[in-house]
């Protein structure tokens, strides 16, 4: 982008919130990988937001949304355009009876420890996921048996002109890690239906399943989760597993020990050196099984 310094006063002129320029995106990922973002925006408000979006639109930047960074795998050279984050702006929380409008800012553990706190179940299983409300609406985030989109009633979404739309679940596709993909839309806000239940039992269902977790999975290492999709009728850990895969280095990238289908920053690696362990992985698998392993993990700016 020509002129980011001024590209960046301009906007920073025209809202409330962060406006950063050349923001090293290795510190907002889980795999603690990826260059600079042109500018770096946190809108503090919708309005900040809506007039961000129209801003790029008429500068005609490309836009990409963050939520925590917990499933990018984003390229050493980082992304050319605005990377917005609404940590800031979209953190309301509006409760009636059982349902509960949930901005797309929030952590989605700590979103899950506040309906515990509000005696509403149904969310238990997700415990554990690192991302936000929003990218796990964007992904169809799940675990052991649920999905965000179980719950959804409705979602709020604004379009890149800055209108709000709002969109019955029953009318969003979602799948198997397959949520609200349209990317002309920002989420906003997810509006869920819930169960009531007992605060200590739902706090402990949430304990059990993070325990599950911690027995499988590499909680303490920098990772962005599962890389690859589950196949139909496989594991994919296994499968990388059985290719001998398991423990494989890379540079400093590491396919886990503890669960083949992670691969893990074992300190100062580059986004390069991750990717090229994901094509051996993928290679190593299709050689011996036959299966094209299908990512997980998003790519950003390469
Ligand atoms: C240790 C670990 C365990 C994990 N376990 C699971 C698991 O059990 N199940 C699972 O499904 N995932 C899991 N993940 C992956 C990841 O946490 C989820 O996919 C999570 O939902 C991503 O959310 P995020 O906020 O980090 O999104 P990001 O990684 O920041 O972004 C992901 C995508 O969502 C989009 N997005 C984010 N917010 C918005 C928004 N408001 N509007 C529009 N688009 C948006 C981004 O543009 C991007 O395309 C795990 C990751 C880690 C590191």
């Amino acid at each position: 982008m020509a002129g980011l310094e001024a590209f960046g006063e301009e906007l920073k002129s025209l809202i409330s919130g962060k406006v950063i320029v050349r923001e090293p995106l290795e510190r907002h990922t889980s795999y603690r990988v990826g260059g600079p973002a042109d500018l770096y925006v946190v809108p503090s408000s919708r309005k900040s937001l809506k007039i961000t979006l129209k801003w790029t639109v008429e500068k005609r930047l490309p836009v990409f949304i963050i939520g925590k960074g917990t499933n990018l795998l984003v390229s050493d050279a980082g992304f050319r355009g605005v990377v917005i984050d609404l940590r800031k702006c979209c953190r309301n929380w509006i409760r009636s009876g059982n349902r509960v409008t949930i901005g797309s800012g929030w952590i989605l553990m700590k979103a899950l420890e506040q309906l515990a706190e509000e005696g509403l179940s149904g969310f238990e299983a997700l415990y554990g996921i690192p991302g936000t409300v929003g990218g796990a609406l964007h992904i169809n985030a799940g675990a052991f048996g649920t999905e965000i989109s179980d719950h959804l009633v409705e979602a709020e979404v604004m379009d890149l002109t800055g209108d709000v739309h709002k969109i019955e679940a029953d009318a969003l596709d979602f799948g198997y890690r397959r949520g609200i993909k349209n990317p002309g839309w920002v989420i906003l806000s997810g509006t869920f239906e819930l169960e009531k239940g007992c605060t200590e039992e739902i706090r402990e269902r949430m304990r059990q399943i993070l325990d599950r977790r911690r027995e499988k999975q590499p909680l303490s290492r920098a990772s962005a989760g599962s890389v690859f999709k589950r196949p139909p009728g496989h594991y994919a850990g296994a499968l990388i597993q059985g290719a001998g895969l398991k423990g494989f280095r890379h540079g400093n990238a590491l396919v886990s020990r503890k669960h083949a289908n992670f691969v893990i920053n074992a300190g100062g690696a580059k986004a390069g050196e991750i990717k090229e362990l994901i094509e051996i992985v993928r290679s190593g698998v299709f050689k011996k099984y036959g299966v094209a392993l299908d990512l997980e993990n998003e790519l950003i700016g390469w």
